[in-house]
């Protein structure tokens, strides 16, 4: 039997390797922790039909990753009986006028048919907004979308962990992989990707969410994830808190400490949306988001080591499926997607 032998513990790591084990084969996790690991760090927005983004190699992906979560979900906390704080409360997007916003429903409306898991789709009055979401205090044009959905890169990554080892795996908590290592080698490394093997055109980015508490009397944790105005979201974190997101510092070092620029911009976001409550800035969540030139994740052989790596901004959304369909690659077995679309020196 072959032994799969994987470096790097992030969602891609942890995915593949539990697929793989799921399937009966013997998988070794190396895994470091670095500060910085993504998926601990992510906001876990899982709602990809709200983008713009025209490329279709990175929509077929995402919108397979949204399509397969409940499946997943469900399957690997039956399997351990634990939680990944996934939650499908739906998302809402804000627009400026209602003219954007019409544009905007038009657009989403046009995925619908060809993905239902994207649930019901509507434009929403503000009273609607208030009622779905009650910490919010604006007025902005909203659509919401019933499929959308949060999970904690954390509680996830735990999860998969003890998956992993329930189903006859091995997870090392080491300093450093071994460089020589027999059997199948896959190499997800994130941001830290050209130290073992040869990278796949890998670099990353610094990315700082900030924690908020929002003084309010109001205690709902049913709350749907919101993208606001710009690139900018609101991620329920239970407790009258929220998670706001984001900043991209292209970056070759793996600096995280706390910076208060970026807090303070993340505050000035938030302050757009919660105009009748104060907020507290709480502690920042910094991660090192992998990414490629083209901003489709790389997957596969690179000088013999399989190499599963830039997943961008999605990776959270992308990493079950991409574990599920590069375990039957890899076993031989028939994929849903072509992998050969993520495979950039093919
Ligand atoms: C702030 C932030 C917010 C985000 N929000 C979202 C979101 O809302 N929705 C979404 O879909 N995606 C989101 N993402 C993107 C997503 O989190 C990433 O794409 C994904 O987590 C990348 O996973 P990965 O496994 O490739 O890398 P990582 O999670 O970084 O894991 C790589 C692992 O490899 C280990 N490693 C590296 N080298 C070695 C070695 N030689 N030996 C042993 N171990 C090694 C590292 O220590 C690390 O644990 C966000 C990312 C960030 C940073």
């Amino acid at each position: 039997m072959t032994h799969f032998q994987i470096i790097g513990g992030g969602i891609a790591g942890a995915s593949i390797a539990y697929h793989l084990a799921k399937n009966e084969q013997k998988v070794t996790v190396y895994d470091r922790h670095d500060q910085g690991q993504a998926t601990s760090a992510s906001a876990g927005i899982i709602c990809p039909w709200t983008s713009q983004r025209r490329n279709k190699a990175w929509y077929r992906l995402v919108k397979a990753g949204a399509k397969y979560y409940p499946t997943f979900i469900k399957e690997l906390e039956g399997l351990t009986g634990h939680s990944t704080g996934y939650q499908q409360n739906g998302a809402l997007s804000l627009f400026k006028d209602s003219h954007i916003q019409g544009l905007a429903y038009e657009r989403i409306m046009n995925k619908a048919a060809e993905a239902p898991e994207m649930g019901q789709v509507k434009k929403l009055s503000p009273d609607e907004l208030r009622t779905l979401h009650p910490y919010l205090t604006t007025h902005f044009p909203a659509v919401y979308v019933e499929g959308g959905a949060q999970v904690s890169g954390n509680m996830l990554l735990e999860t998969l962990k003890l998956a992993i080892k329930k189903l006859g795996g091995e997870w090392i908590a080491t300093d450093q992989a071994p460089k020589e290592l027999l059997g199948k080698v896959i190499y997800t490394a994130g941001a830290w990707a050209n130290e073992y093997a040869e990278d796949a055109n890998v670099r990353h980015q610094r990315a700082e969410l900030l924690d908020i508490k929002v003084n309010t009397n109001i205690n709902r944790s049913d709350i749907p994830v919101v993208m606001g105005l710009g690139p900018m979201y609101i991620v329920n974190n239970g407790n009258q808190h929220f998670y706001i997101g984001t900043t991209h510092e292209d970056t070759v070092q793996f600096d995280t400490s706390e910076n208060e620029v970026n807090r303070d911009y993340l505050l000035t976001q938030a302050n757009r949306y919660f105009t009748e409550h104060t907020i507290e800035k709480c502690y920042s969540s910094i991660g090192m988001r992998p990414l490629t030139d083209d901003n489709l994740p790389f997957i596969g052989p690179v000088n013999g080591v399989y190499v599963v790596n830039g997943l961008g901004s999605s990776g959270l959304t992308a990493g079950p499926v991409i574990g599920r369909e590069v375990a039957r690659f890899l076993l031989g077995l028939e994929t849903t997607l072509n992998l050969t679309d993520y495979n950039h020196l093919a």
